[in-house]
């Protein structure tokens, strides 16, 4: 039988963490460095993988193995597992490849039995920290390997401290802990029908058992579900010799960032609590010290570990550490979660410091962080008053409505804004925490589970807000200031400032950082792709330019007839009834378009503008035929005059004519222009007019006109050769000219298959992959998101809506081809992509590959695209470097 993976933390240097997992790979890496690390050993994932692969089965001569790597730690620390002499003692700990924060379980103090306890106490000379340690273990223990009910713990702790009239556990006396622990032993009896385990071995081998089955718990599947963590990774277990921070005053345990989390400042960062077990700070059950507090020695000490791992981990590090007796241990470190600012800020600096290359911090930052940067914060003139003031745990701002229990929030949380607030959270608080717009806790700090979490899940978060009191029965919460909030009010929280605040508070659009510019500066020098930006208006134009764009990559023409003046003459265009009616409205707007464009091509100084000619989804515009109906009963009803029932009558036929089974894939799109020329004939007119004034002033715009929904060569033809007269026919009216491109979308399967048909006459093509994404599945874009798709991604049919992300086998593969047939027909086709997909960063990943010039987005996913594209560049080239 193969070897099973058992190994010393000395032993396992160079292997990776998906077979150590992120916990063991740090303790092993740290071990390497000469870092104090206590010694221990691990249970390596493949143990995990084999125990779910056999149903359940602790594979065969694991338990001996565990004994061996037992003894080599006995012979080298010169002490016994579950001996009298100077016990020996284990904490287990679940650590999977990619940190799942609390999601697992984890057992400490093993080893500790009457006899044990009763030693340790002796030795220590501290009965205290002895029983509170065994009264630890049994409570863990109990409840996590023997599966008794936790609050049965609680209530007798709560209840001891009452009666005893203190406030921390740490203030009973050793009798009261004593008691407590023959209370705690009695509850596993009654619970569980068996006695807590005396043989260290057997509780090593319990706790082992506890750990591999809390991979499936159902938080953790919960956890894995969100992030996408693979559910084939398993954990590994480390097995460690306990050190003490509860041993007195001069020991304790803290958590420590090698630089500030909320801002990336480089400045040594973190929290510790005297006289404490390393739960007791990520808790956040007591409120810890700042490490700028702790005594001047430790600080130096931290501040080498902070610089040493770095040096060592080229990244930002997360690391918990325990002082027992004055002596510093460190018992985990992990590349740190992190704001978006900060993750931004630690990338640039560390590629300024030297630290790491210019490529690897254009790598570090997720595109999709940079969202939270690129989003709304408090309007600073609002004026509002905060009703609380907690800890500025995770940044930006929030409103909802306050939810306090977490299975509500994940109720109501798909249908309205809610904030979570909680007294504390824990991770059976995830989905709360997933369902809600932001958290606000009364107690824990910078580094409890809330802080953390709503840190990586880039929401904000006020934690530790002791100003507020949360009622027994969770109908409300009282601020110190007497400011009652009931369940359902909307508060907003501010989790930059950690402020709270009653009602809705304004909230306006962020600036970028100088260092999201310098980092975005680096993105701009490796990406290949560029960059452009829908845009349909004269602000948004404005926006996408200050956010770099490149160019705009689609001018919806049909969102430009939406304003209220403008709709009745759309509405009277299309109702017409002969060409000159329609051509005598359509001028109307005629001077709308104009304004508009140049205001476009003014803003945009120069750079490519593709505007789209009409695109208009028939059903959008008319009036609903069951409201005409109604009308019509009234009019009836009321005996109104003939005249006006006639003129209803009019407009109800035709609407009824016009109106469509499937609007969607009905008369749009260029099929509507094939009926009805002389609207692309107007908007050619427009569009050029305004670039020749515009032109005439300073730089003259560069003119991209797009014909939507082609599916036939044909209707490009025809389409063009009304554009391109109408272009001659102005031309000719004005005496000048100015140079345009007429362009395709492609967005249905037919145009994608004869793209080197179309290529022959298009200038440029653009992907259309709404449209696509909707004919090549056959899915109705404005239906399937909320009817089967979340059922779909549930049973894994799909992992992603593909209206998310572009589908690579499907829609990827007509891409992929129409680039090819379209740049064989016509070498050198500009070809981008307009469709939503264009600012998804994995759909980046395959449009890059594919050879695209461009990927147009939202204006406010230009920064999030240009990293991407970056990102793209640099995964490129590394795997054909590799291949
Ligand atoms: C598309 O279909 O991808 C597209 C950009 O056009 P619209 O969303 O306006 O249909
Ligand atoms: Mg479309």
């Amino acid at each position: 039988m193969a070897k099973l993976r058992v190994e010393l933390f000395e032993e396992a240097v160079g292997q990776d963490k998906f077979v150590l997992g992120g916990k063991g790979f740090g303790l092993v890496e740290m071990t390497a460095i000469g870092l104090p690390v206590p010694p221990g050993f691990i249970v390596t994932t493949d143990v995990c993988k084999e125990y779910y692969a056999q149903r359940g089965k602790v594979p065969g001569g694991l338990f001996d193995e565990i004994r061996k790597e037992v003894s080599e730690i006995e012979a080298k620390t010169g002490r016994k597992f579950g001996g009298s002499e100077k016990p020996l003692l284990f904490s287990v700990r679940s650590g999977a490849p990619f940190s799942m924060p609390g999601m697992m379980d984890t057992i400490l103090n093993l080893g500790l039995n009457d006899l044990t306890t009763e030693r340790l106490a002796q030795i220590t000379k501290n009965e205290r920290f002895a029983y509170d340690s065994y009264r630890r273990l049994i409570q863990m223990f109990g409840k996590v390997a023997m599966g008794a009910d936790g609050e049965h713990f609680e209530t007798i702790l709560e209840e001891r401290k009452k009666s005893a009239g203190v406030k921390m556990d740490i203030d009973l006396s050793p009798k009261e802990i004593r008691e407590v622990v023959k209370e705690f032993k009695e509850v596993i009896r009654k619970d569980t029908g068996r006695e807590f385990p005396q043989d260290p071995h057997t509780q090593l081998e319990m706790a082992v058992v506890a750990v591999l089955k809390s991979w499936n718990n159902a938080r953790a599947k919960e956890y894995r579900k969100y992030y996408g963590i693979s559910e084939g990774l398993g954990t590994a277990i480390n097995i460690q010799v306990m050190v003490f921070g509860n041993s007195g005053q001069t020991s304790g345990s803290g958590v420590g960032f090698t630089r500030n989390p909320s801002t990336g400042e480089k400045k040594l960062y973190g929290e510790y609590l005297s006289n404490s077990q390393g739960e007791d700070v990520v808790a956040g059950v007591r409120t810890p010290v700042s490490v700028d507090k702790v005594d001047q020695m430790l600080r130096r000490e931290l501040e080498e570990v902070a610089k040493k791992l770095e040096g060592h981990f080229k990244d930002m590090q997360d690391f918990e550490f325990t002082v027992e007796d004055g002596k510093l241990y460190l018992l985990q470190t992990r590349n740190g979660k992190r704001t978006a600012q900060a993750a931004v800020k630690v990338a640039v600096d560390m590629a300024k410091e030297g630290l790491i290359s210019l490529e690897d911090s254009v790598s570090r930052v997720e595109p999709e962080m940079l969202e939270t940067l690129l989003h709304r914060r408090l309007d600073p003139s609002a004026g509002d008053k905060p009703i609380a003031k907690g800890l500025d745990a995770s940044p930006g701002a929030a409103s909802g409505v306050v939810v306090f229990e977490t299975d509500e929030a994940a109720k109501v949380g798909g249908s309205q804004k809610i904030i979570l607030v909680r007294p504390e959270t824990t991770p059976e608080d995830i989905k709360g925490l997933i369902a809600s717009q932001g958290v606000l806790t009364v107690r824990g700090g910078m580094t409890s589970h809330a802080a953390v979490v709503a840190r990586g899940m880039g929401k904000p978060a006020v934690v530790g807000c002791g100003e507020i009191e949360i009622d027994k029965e969770r109908t409300r919460f009282v601020t110190k200031s007497g400011v009652s909030i009931t369940k359902g009010e909307t508060i907003t929280i501010d989790g930059t400032t950690g402020s709270v605040y009653k009602g809705e508070v304004r909230m306006v659009d962020p600036e970028p950082s100088a260092e999201l510019n310098e980092l975005l500066g680096s993105a701009d020098r490796i990406r290949r792709l560029q960059v452009w930006a829908n845009a349909d208006t004269p602000e948004a134009a404005r926006k996408a330019r200050d956010f770099g764009a490149q160019g705009i990559g689609l001018c919806r023409t049909e969102r430009m007839f939406n304003a209220p003046n403008r709709l009745p003459i759309v509405r009277a265009m299309i109702m017409s009834r002969n060409d000159e009616d329609r051509k005598k409205h359509l001028y109307e707007l005629f001077p709308f378009q104009l304004s508009d464009f140049v205001e476009i091509f003014t803003a945009m100084r120069g750079r490519p503008v593709v505007v789209r000619l009409l695109d208009l989804p028939l059903h959008e515009f008319l009036p609903p035929l069951e409201e005409l109906l109604v009308h019509m009963q009234e009019l009836k009803e009321r005996g109104a005059p003939a005249g006006e029932i006639r003129e209803n009558e009019l407009i109800l036929n035709r609407v009824t004519e016009l109106s469509e089974h499937n609007p969607m894939i009905g008369h749009r799109g260029c099929r509507l222009a094939v009926t009805y020329p002389e609207i692309y004939e107007m908007q050619t007119k427009a569009i050029l007019k305004a670039a020749m004034e515009v032109a005439a002033k300073g730089e003259p715009p560069r003119v991209k006109i797009m014909i939507p929904l082609v599916a036939i060569a044909g209707e490009f033809t025809y389409l063009r050769k009304v554009i391109d007269e109408a272009a001659k026919e102005l031309f000719k009216e004005t005496g000048s000219e100015i140079p345009y491109q007429v362009g395709t979308m492609i967005e249905t399967p037919r145009a994608a298959l004869t793209a080197g048909e179309i290529a022959l006459y298009s200038d440029f093509f653009s992907f259309g992959t709404n449209d696509l994404t909707q004919t090549t599945f056959g899915f109705s874009r404005d239906d399937v998101e909320a009817k089967f798709i979340p059922r779909y991604l549930q049973l894994g049919i799909l992992e992603k809506s593909p209206f998310d992300s572009v589908d690579g086998s499907g829609v990827g593969k007509l891409v992929r081809m129409a680039v090819d047939e379209g740049r064989k027909s016509k070498p050198g086709l500009e070809i981008g992509i307009c469709g939503e997909h264009g600012g998804d960063p994995k759909s980046i990943v395959l449009f890059n590959e594919a050879g695209l010039n461009y990927v147009s987005c939202s204006a406010f996913r230009v920064p999030i695209a240009r990293l991407a594209a970056a990102q793209a560049t640099l995964t490129q080239k590394k795997t054909s470097s590799t291949v």
